[in-house]
């Protein structure tokens, strides 16, 4: 849909229309973020310090993108969404990296989670997944165990029945976000011991519960960004059940379709903004010396994209992807190692000898290159409304942003007029 100004122009509302499509839905969100700029401005990094700072920094952007509706798009009613689809949510994800905001960490386990609670638990997904969209609650997974990693089916942490609870006891380790979580969905053994993957069941752990210590781990970086669980004799309601008893592998298999496709497609996005920040920070002669393992990078994040597109729309249509979807998560890894390998190369030695904000950043945190803070031009929102849909001028460079520090114009061309981080769109 587009209304008419009254001097006349046309342009996009700015609330998000879930019957809009993509390009539109687009255009309207960029609108808001240039209305919003100022708001928005300590959005545009993340200090790599700890995960708690973090949480706090980005709590009010992910409060200000549900209010205005925009994470709001491709959930459904009955849990605090607006209907419509969650590629409409991708592409508002995709956007605001590509406008140089910050996608908060906790979107990730927000679009792993909510949609097994949604399936298997949806009186749960009602009472919860409004507030983590909106960052008034913060999710984990629970399914790692000291001696079950890559073979799940191996592990203890028991859930034995007490009436209309659960008495639950164990041990988990290396859960993301796990140090300022609030709940976690943890797979527990309920079968006998060598039930293997037939006997697990998955439950909604608040970690507030008595019995739950929680004890962070620090990684290279310095962040604690997963933690231990320990569970003795937590006693959890049967209402907290995700799925039916003893069907847990099937519950954790759907969910690992979202934690390698709505993953990967956060990850190209960042993946995507920070090698055009890295074109930023570099010289021209480092650009030049660099020009062809650049050019492999933008290659390798395009592959990305142009496979984590169909995923999504798999997963949006209801269908259930199998094994092959573990070519995303390959190719995530890979991909991930390319750009922080290129980085190495183009900057060198910044990454191992310099103490320089920009070695600093890429060595801690990989994902919030320092220049978004350090840039000296101020972020001015130099959009015009368009009466006639020209397209934005070359300095803008691809779709219209950032490397002048503006914010993008919204007279931008239409899709399939755009450059190529534009194909393989999602709703393709
Ligand atoms: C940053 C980070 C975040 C994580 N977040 C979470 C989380 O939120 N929740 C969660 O539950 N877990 C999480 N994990 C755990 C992650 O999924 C584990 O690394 C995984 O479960 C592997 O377990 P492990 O580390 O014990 O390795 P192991 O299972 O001991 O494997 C060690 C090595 O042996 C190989 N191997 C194992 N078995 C076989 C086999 N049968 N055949 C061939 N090779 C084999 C593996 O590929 C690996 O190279 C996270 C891990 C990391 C690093």
């Amino acid at each position: 849909m587009v209304v008419s100004a009254p001097l006349g122009l046309r342009f996009p509302p700015m609330t998000p229309d879930p019957n809009a499509g993509l390009d539109e839905i687009r255009l309207s969100f960029r609108a808001w973020l240039c209305e919003h700029q100022g708001s928005l401005e300590p959005f545009r990094s993340d200090d790599p310090g700890n995960l708690a700072d973090s949480y706090a920094r980005f709590r009010p952007l992910m409060r200000m993108l549900f209010d205005a509706g925009w994470t709001r798009l491709g959930w459904p009613e009955s849990c605090g969404g607006l209907g419509g689809s969650p590629v409409q949510r991708a592409e508002v994800m995709e956007e605001l990296a590509a406008t140089g905001y910050i996608i908060p960490e906790l979107y990730a386990t927000t679009e792993i989670i909510a949609p097994m609670l949604i399936k298997y638990a949806p009186e749960l997904a009602a009472l919860h997944v409004a507030k983590a969209i909106a960052g008034d609650e913060v999710w984990c997974q629970g399914f790692s165990e000291p001696d079950a990693g890559s073979d799940l089916g191996s592990l203890r942490t028991r859930a034995v029945a007490e009436g209309d609870t659960f008495r639950v006891t164990g041990q988990k380790m290396w859960s993301s976000n796990g140090g300022i979580a609030n709940w976690s969905c943890v797979l527990v053994r309920t079968g006998d011991a060598e039930s293997r993957h037939r006997g697990l069941t998955m439950l909604w752990i608040d970690l507030s519960s008595p019995g739950v210590t929680v004890r962070p781990t620090a990684c290279e970086n310095g962040r604690e960004e997963v933690a231990e669980v320990f569970l003795d004799d937590v006693i959890v309601p049967q209402n907290q059940l995700i799925g039916p008893v003893g069907a847990g592998w099937p519950v954790v298999m759907y969910l690992m379709q979202y934690e390698r496709g709505a993953y990967a497609w956060k990850r190209q996005a960042e993946l995507h903004s920070q090698l055009d920040e890295l074109l930023g920070q570099a010289s021209d002669s480092e650009l030049r010396a660099n020009a062809s393992a650049i050019g492999a990078a933008y290659l390798a994040v395009f592959a990305l994209r142009s496979q984590a597109s169909p995923t999504l729309s798999t997963l949006a249509s209801g269908r259930d992807l199998g094994p092959e979807i573990s070519v995303d998560k390959l190719l995530l890894g890979a991909t991930e190692q390319i750009i922080t390998d290129t980085a190495r190369q183009v900057l060198w030695p910044a990454l191992e000898l310099d103490d320089s904000d920009i070695g600093d950043s890429w060595r801690r945190a990989g994902r919030t290159p320092a220049s978004r803070q350090s840039t000296a031009v101020p972020r001015k929102c130099n959009a015009t409304w368009s009466a006639n849909g020209s397209s934005a001028s070359p300095e803008d460079g691809e779709h219209g942003r950032y490397g002048n520090g503006t914010c993008p114009r919204l007279d931008a061309a239409p899709r399939d007029q755009l450059p190529a981080r534009r194909t393989g769109d999602p709703a393709a």
